[in-house]
């Protein structure tokens, strides 16, 4: 390969956010991981990682909140880029750089979203072609929320949330998400459900039909009142100000509203996107958030944007 091709190499791939439209979290596994059931619905907030060449792997953050992301070996794209290359034998480096526009340690995946779009990237930056289902293996090993950041769109999750059912859903939902500057850790939000509840039942999916069948049939009103998350009170109990963050989401006409995942992100879902704004609105005007971002859902997993090169 000439100088002037590798110059011009580059692989550009999107990968989205996600909230937990419902989340139920039953006892720990032998593995040390709580049994999980949950819908994932994949949202219009993107992480974007381009992979471009260099002598080594090798990894630069950008984006609102990059002071706040590790750049060392537990940065989880870094870790997916190690992780394919030695599953595939590569000796290659790459230049992988991450802009970031989820918020981080919020509760939206977005560290995952890195590791599920670096997986992407690296495959097609160094033409190892790995077919899906291995991608989603590796994936897997990464983190329990990267496989569905691959596959995008809407799934029930069960095991660790990493064994994905797609799940069909009709019409587009529109979301105001409050973030706060100070993320919570999911390990400690963790510790402290298991505080509060000591020996929770394993989650029963039949608790999920009637939001399956609400998003079948493209009810937003329905899927607003059926939002639920089992972390709520730990999240709250280490954060007590989501309260009144709920509570403003709520007052504002929200359809629903819910603390994503671990939290400390609140996902509130409007009427329309018109109405999502509103709720951003609202939720900054009462001084109860940081920031704020409207997107809308479902949307599509990680995805390759542009390749040069024809790779
Ligand atoms: P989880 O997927 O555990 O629910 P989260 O959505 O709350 O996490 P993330 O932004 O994914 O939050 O980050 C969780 C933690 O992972 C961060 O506090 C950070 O230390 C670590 N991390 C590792 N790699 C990354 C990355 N590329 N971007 C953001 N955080 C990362």
């Amino acid at each position: 390969m000439t100088d002037l091709r590798l110059a011009r190499r580059e692989v550009r791939v999107r990968a989205p956010g996600k909230v937990n439209l419902s989340l139920r979290v039953g006892p720990r596994d032998i593995d040390g991981y709580h049994r999980l059931g949950t819908v994932f619905q994949a949202v219009s907030v993107y992480e974007e990682v381009t992979a471009r060449p260099a002598e080594a792997i090798r990894l630069t953050v950008s984006g609102p909140a990059a002071d706040h992301v590790p750049l060392g070996e537990d940065n989880l794209a870094l870790r997916a880029a190690r992780l394919l290359a030695a599953h595939t034998g590569t000796d290659e480096g790459v230049h992988l750089r991450v802009t970031k526009a989820v918020p981080v340690a919020g509760g939206m995946a977005g560290g995952s979203a890195d590791a599920a779009a670096a997986l992407l990237a690296c495959d097609a930056f160094w033409g190892t072609g790995l077919p899906r289902e291995e991608l989603a293996e590796l994936a897997g090993s990464l983190g329990a929320d990267v496989p569905f950041l691959l596959s995008g769109q809407t799934a029930v999750g069960t095991g660790r949330g990493d064994v994905l059912t797609p799940a069909l859903s009709r019409g587009e939902y529109h979301w105001a998400f409050g973030i706060r500057a100070d993320g919570l850790s999911t390990p400690r939000v963790f510790e402290e459900f298991d505080r509060a509840t000591p020996d929770p039942p394993v989650p029963d999916l039949g608790s999920e039909v009637p939001l399956l069948q609400a998003l079948r049939a493209g009810d937003p009103g329905a899927v607003g009142a059926l939002l639920h998350n089992d972390l709520h009170d730990a999240a709250v109990e280490l954060c007590p100000d989501l309260v009144e963050t709920l509570a403003v989401a709520e007052d504002a006409g929200a359809l629903g509203v819910v603390i994503s995942g671990s939290g400390p992100t609140v996902a509130a879902l409007g009427r329309s996107r018109q109405h999502a704004l509103a709720l951003a609105a609202a939720m900054t005007a009462a001084g109860v958030v940081d920031s704020v971002l409207t997107a809308s859902g479902p949307v599509h997993g990680a995805r390759v944007l542009a390749g040069s090169d024809g790779l």
